[in-house]
């Protein structure tokens, strides 16, 4: 899922409150047996994650300002080269975005607030690569693998589900904690700006969406939250050097 575009503000901020409980991190980390998930469960418990998550964050529905924005916007990308794809927006003031496995793509206020429509699409089409090119499906897996009380929670768990209720919290927080490679963010960025292309999109936002989270923080893109990333202010650079190279064609 995410974290590319978290700039954290502030323990205010509804969607991060809500996840953040330490208490859960380090329950996690004393469990150390690895577990393969299967295809299907997988798919199972991306679902359940975005239950929880749609169910713990107020949503602006269609209807809303937000709602309806983002409904606009990302007309025509119902299904991405087989994978159907579903859009909310999460009220909250994050400036951030993620997608998780199941083709569910979740948008927050925060970051709407910031940027233009390109910019968004351009995050949204960043995300849906991590989908794509499968790094959510390894980040959903190590997290599945440092969940507490997996064995407890496979044994209390009913029909359809790969984690008890009680646990599911716990596990999106692992989940989002996480971090994707820099490597796995530069594909991302390059998948989702030839999904733009492909779909005849507005493609020159995604180095102004980079450029305005360098700007929010601040060293390059380089902050604490965004470590484990290439430079925003770089890949704002090397989003410009697309756009100039697919401008040339046309
Ligand atoms: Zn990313």
């Amino acid at each position: 899922m995410l974290t590319l575009f978290f700039v954290s503000t502030g323990a205010q901020a509804q969607f991060g409150k809500k996840l953040l409980k330490k208490g859960n991190i380090d329950a996690a980390k004393k469990v150390t047996k690895a577990a393969t998930l299967s295809d299907s469960d997988m798919a199972a418990l991306s679902l359940q994650s975005v239950q929880w998550m749609d169910e713990n964050n107020p949503i602006a529905e269609v209807g809303t300002s937000y709602g309806d924005r983002l409904a606009k916007l990302v007309d025509g990308l119902e299904n991405e080269d087989g994978l159907q794809l579903n859009f909310k927006v999460y009220e909250v003031v994050d400036v951030n975005a993620f997608a998780t496995p199941d083709g569910s793509v979740r948008v927050m206020a925060g970051l709407m607030d910031i940027m233009t429509d390109a910019e968004l699409l351009s995050v949204i089409g960043h995300e849906i690569g991590h989908v794509k090119l499968g790094h959510s499906k390894k980040r959903y897996q190590s997290a599945y693998t440092i969940s507490a009380a997996k064995d407890v929670a496979m044994a209390n768990t009913g029909a359809g589900k790969v984690l008890a209720d009680d646990q599911i919290g716990g596990f999106v927080e692992n989940v989002l904690n996480a971090q994707f490679s820099q490597s796995n963010e530069s594909a991302s960025d390059e998948y989702g700006f030839k999904l733009l292309v492909a779909h005849g999109l507005d493609y020159h936002g995604m180095e102004g969406a980079f450029q305005k989270l360098a700007d929010l923080s601040g060293d390059g893109g380089k902050g604490a939250l965004t470590s484990s990333h290439p430079g925003s202010a770089k890949r704002a650079t090397r989003a410009k050097e697309w756009a100039d190279k697919e401008d040339a064609k046309n």
